[in-house]
């Protein structure tokens, strides 16, 4: 296999690609969840649909900024309903859900198998654990 080139996608760009682009949100809430002002978060999220449309048109690998990033979707926080048993995930970024979806049970926790990845991301600059993140926009397998 050939090796791509690369662009690169900083934490920040691609948190607030995501919460913009794919959570929908508007610029404003983004800017909050990622306490920066809306100003900045429009700035950060124009540089990243560049970076992410340079990288569509000229077939080039995203890179994000502490680690490989392989193009899956896996990008879900999961949590366990004591009462019921159910299991249910949930984008990051959207928060905490207040109940079970399925019961209505307060009583659930985050799901003991949730793999790590993710965990000290939210939160803005050098909070990156280089851990592989992965990204839902294509199946680039290079
Ligand atoms: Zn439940």
């Amino acid at each position: 296999m050939f090796r791509l080139k690369e662009v690169v996608v900083t934490l920040d760009e691609f948190e607030a690609m995501r919460l913009v682009d794919m959570d929908g949100l508007y610029q404003d809430k983004a800017a909050d969840k990622m306490r920066v002002s809306r100003q900045t978060l429009g700035r950060i999220v124009e540089s990243a649909r560049r970076k992410v449309a340079k990288a569509l048109v000229a077939g080039m690998a995203i890179k994000l900024e502490g680690g490989n990033i392989e193009m899956e979707n896996g990008e879900m926080r999961s949590f366990l309903c004591s009462a019921c048993k159910n299991g249910w995930g949930i984008p990051y970024g959207t928060g905490r859900p207040e109940k079970c979806p399925k019961c209505g049970s307060l009583d659930f926790r985050r799901h003991p198998n949730e793999r790590g990845f993710g965990r000290g991301f939210r939160g803005g600059r050098g909070s990156g654990s280089g851990k592989c993140r992965r990204l839902a926009i294509a199946g680039g397998k290079s």
